[in-house]
């Protein structure tokens, strides 16, 4: 546990970007800006030979694909000003960084999208050195990307991650990940296995079976409700109370835990009775 002025507890907050902190993909933004067809096919068809590490797609597109060669750094950045943030991003970023009386959350967020297309995305919010993406090398004569240098992606996510609680001297149970995708499986099984905290943001099965809390909004404020209750121990009366002091009312909160759950048929001997199938809620 890491306590400033014996008063404030940190906790390390790390976040994917794309469909976490976005609405889209940046992957797609880009190719329409490059006019580059078939963008999703083409991710889906690396995915399914498992050449790159899953959410690597893109940066080996960009490094591989004659109809991304056109692409320069510009292009990345103006890619990051049209992608679409989900609401109060930066209202997110500016409670976990002084918003709870206690505690601090040094926030960052680490996707395997171009470095360029997230810190643009971010600007004003999120502090350049707070991102970190795939980083690539430029040909100084043309323009054109020569060189892939790093993609946080799938495992290479938990490598960033644990560089940086080394950097803050942050202890692996005070880490929180927030994702939403496949290329977050890695590093979620990698912070819980150490007794950290995981939050989905989406309803991909893959990611939250293994998430300890899903949260499905459209609002990324949405996420301070989990680190609320788990982390700094307020009751529902009490994040409510806090909401509204940002002029937020919460509607529609709605504690639902999610079974999934299939049979499969199968026959026993002596006995008539068969198996069903179905999907089971349960609410709390
Ligand atoms: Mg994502």
């Amino acid at each position: 546990m890491v306590k400033l002025a014996d008063t404030t507890t940190e906790y390390l907050v790390a976040s994917d970007f794309d469909k976490t902190l976005s609405f889209n993909d940046s992957g797609l933004v880009l190719s329409e800006i490059m006019d580059v067809p078939d963008f999703e096919k083409k991710v889906e068809g690396l995915a399914r030979i498992n050449l790159v590490q899953q959410g690597a797609e893109l940066a080996y597109l960009l490094r591989h694909d004659p109809a991304f060669r056109r692409v320069r750094r510009e292009h990345l950045i103006e890619a990051g000003k049209r992608v679409r943030l989900k609401y109060s991003v930066e209202l997110f970023a500016e409670a976990l960084a002084s918003g709870l009386p206690g505690y601090h959350f040094p926030f960052y967020v680490i996707s395997a999208g171009p470095a360029e297309v997230v810190r643009s995305a971010l600007e004003g919010i999120v502090p350049p050195d707070h991102v970190f993406g795939t980083e690539f090398e430029f040909d100084a004569a043309t323009g054109e990307i020569s060189n892939v240098l790093r993609v946080p992606a799938g495992s290479g996510k938990v490598t960033v991650l644990q560089e940086l609680e080394a950097r803050l001297q942050m202890s692996p149970d005070h880490t929180i990940y927030m994702g939403d995708g496949s290329s977050d499986l890695y590093v979620m099984q990698h912070v819980n296995s150490r007794d950290g905290h995981t939050i989905a943001v989406s309803e991909s099965k893959s990611v939250g079976r293994i998430a300890k809390r899903t949260v499905l909004s459209d609002n990324a404020l949405s996420v301070l409700v989990p680190i609320l209750e788990d982390i700094v121990k307020w009751d529902s009366v009490q994040i409510r109370e806090w909401f509204a002091s940002y002029g937020l009312a919460l509607q529609d909160w709605d504690k639902i835990r999610t079974d999934w759950i299939t049979f499969h048929e199968s026959h026993r001997r002596g006995s008539r009775k068969s198996w069903c199938s179905g999907n089971g809620r349960r609410a709390f």
